[in-house]
């Protein structure tokens, strides 16, 4: 990858706040600088929202609400469309950009364009398919009038790990349901949305539609936004921890919200699965984005009769793993985020170690400049290690065993989160009874990746509330009501 074309792409890259149609600096002049994590570099320094910037962004969208809540559904789909064309057209950039400043391998960062401009299309799809009902009332005594309507300006908060899809998981339905909103993407990746904001302008977003701020003082700014009694509504996607704090601030204004938080996905393989293909999913599972989805599998559950052979092949399989930067051709294995995340990865292993488990392969940070973390396989991993509890974000596979169903749900079931389970088995009856049992809101029969826009993605129990895509995805987005009148004929 030449440098010519990187250097050249990030001078293209707005460095302000979008406010109100108008690229602008932060009040002030604060910027900050964002990091390539494969290098530790600064790449590029971008305009810093200050409280009085993420409010002036909240007056922009409610300036806009009215006109845009008005546009025909068709227009908003049109725009959509014309985002989604654009999007597929400039695809190339969009990849490197996200490779440079969130490090996952430039082919994943294509697949993240592809799965983020899809949210663009499903919801110009969905735009002009949103109804109400007219009904008499079971009495007789007058007409029912159901109807739709958009929840008003938005706060989309979204995190590092899918700088693009999951601004578009979000922005598309706001935009297509006739909301106005803010923006706030991670500091850690601000440049891929910033980019995309430009291609909206370009695709006929209207001034004061989308605003985006990048900030480096999330809670503060966040705050002033999320307690503003204009605001209807809150999206977040992130840290269970942080969506609490959100939920609280979201409370006393009863605010519509939407989390998709952690996960700590387990990955289930019975005694009767097809191994190959088991292998095949965990690999999938476990370390496309790096390991940092709140989808990867964090618990491989796997029958003790096919434990040994199914930690044998993973390890295999990992060995022969190309770490380095995602720009470098044949790379799987990118650096992680930031160095807390490398020292959060280290601790678990070490932990798991301490508790007995068997280290096959990996289990060190890389002595390179950047972040990065070896892939890493632990077989035998005991009950009651952080690493079956916590959320490890990294590229570790930690494995433990079972003898029943009974005791896979059990296992499966013991942890707070509840995003998406995979289970791997050739028994058609035993597959259904563990959609049944599995307390998640998503599985992947026989399947290691479940991410789809026509999809609901979302999580149960602390993984979340509400649903991204699908049919339900609009909804996030919408208000009904309900009008009676009485009956014509009376
Ligand atoms: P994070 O919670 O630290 O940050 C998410 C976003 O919140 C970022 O934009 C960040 O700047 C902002 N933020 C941080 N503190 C804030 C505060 N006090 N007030 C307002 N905003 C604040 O999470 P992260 O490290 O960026 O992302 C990783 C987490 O996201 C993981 O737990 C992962 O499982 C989760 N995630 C969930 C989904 C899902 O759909 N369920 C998808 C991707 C990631």
């Amino acid at each position: 990858m030449s440098e010519n074309r990187e250097s050249d792409l990030l001078g293209r890259v707005p460095d302000g706040l979008y406010i109100g149609g108008e690229w602008r600096p932060a009040t002030g002049g604060g910027t900050f600088g964002v990091t390539d994590p494969s290098t530790g570099e600064v790449v590029k320094e971008i305009a810093d929202a200050s409280v009085e910037d993420g409010v002036a962004a909240l007056d922009a969208a409610c300036e806009a609400y009215e006109s845009w809540s008005r546009t025909p559904a068709r227009r908003r789909a049109e725009i959509l469309r014309r985002a989604f064309d654009l999007l597929t057209e400039r695809k190339d950039d969009v990849a490197l950009l996200m490779t440079i400043e969130m490090g996952k391998p430039l082919g994943e960062s294509a697949g993240e364009v592809t799965y983020g401009a899809e949210f663009l299309r499903w919801f110009s799809e969905e735009a002009a398919h949103v109804q109400g009902r007219y009904g008499a009332n079971p009495e007789g005594t007058g007409r029912m009038i159901v109807t739709q309507h958009p929840v008003g300006p938005c706060y989309l908060i979204t995190p590092w790990n899918f700088p693009l899809a999951m601004a578009t998981r979000k922005i598309a339905p706001a935009l297509a349901a006739g909301c106005t909103m803010v923006v706030k993407p991670a500091s850690q990746t601000p440049l891929t949305t910033l980019l995309f904001t430009q291609l909206l302008e370009d695709a006929g977003v209207p001034a004061g539609v989308v605003n985006v701020i990048n900030t480096s003082a999330s809670g503060k700014v966040s705050e002033a936004i999320i307690t503003d009694p204009r605001l209807r509504k809150l999206s977040f996607t992130g840290s269970t921890e942080v969506g609490q704090k959100l939920l609280a601030q979201a409370a006393p204004g009863v605010l519509r919200t939407s989390m998709e938080l952690g996960g700590n996905a387990p990955f289930i393989v019975f005694d009767d699965a097809d191994l190959d293909k088991a292998v095949d999913g965990a690999i999938a599972a476990k370390f496309r984005n790096i390991g940092e989805a709140c989808t990867a599998a964090n618990r491989f559950i796997v029958h003790t009769s096919v434990a040994e052979e199914f930690a044998r092949r993973v390890t295999e399989r990992v060995r022969a793993f190309r770490t380095g930067r995602g720009t470098e051709e044949g790379v799987t294995i990118g650096p992680l985020i930031d160095e807390r995340a490398v020292e959060k990865a280290d601790e678990l292993v070490r932990d798991a170690v301490a508790n007995g488990a068997t280290l096959r392969v990996g289990g060190e940070k890389l002595d390179r400049p950047g972040t990065f973390y070896a892939a890493t396989v632990l077989s035998d991993v005991a009950s009651g290690s952080r690493i079956l509890r916590e959320e490890i974000f990294g590229p570790v596979v930690a494995i433990t065993s079972f003898t029943d169903e009974d005791d896979a749900v059990r296992i499966a079931n013991d942890t707070e989160f509840g995003l998406v389970g995979y289970v791997y088995t050739r028994d058609l009856a035993r597959g259904q009874r563990m959609i049944e049992r599995l307390e998640t809101g998503m599985m992947g029969l026989n399947v290691g990746v479940v991410s789809n826009p026509a999809a609901p993605f979302g999580g149960w129990k602390l993984s979340g509330l509400g649903r991204e895509g699908g049919a339900e995805g609009i909804h996030e987005y919408l208000q009904t009501k309900y009008t009676l009148t009485p009956d014509p004929f009376a």
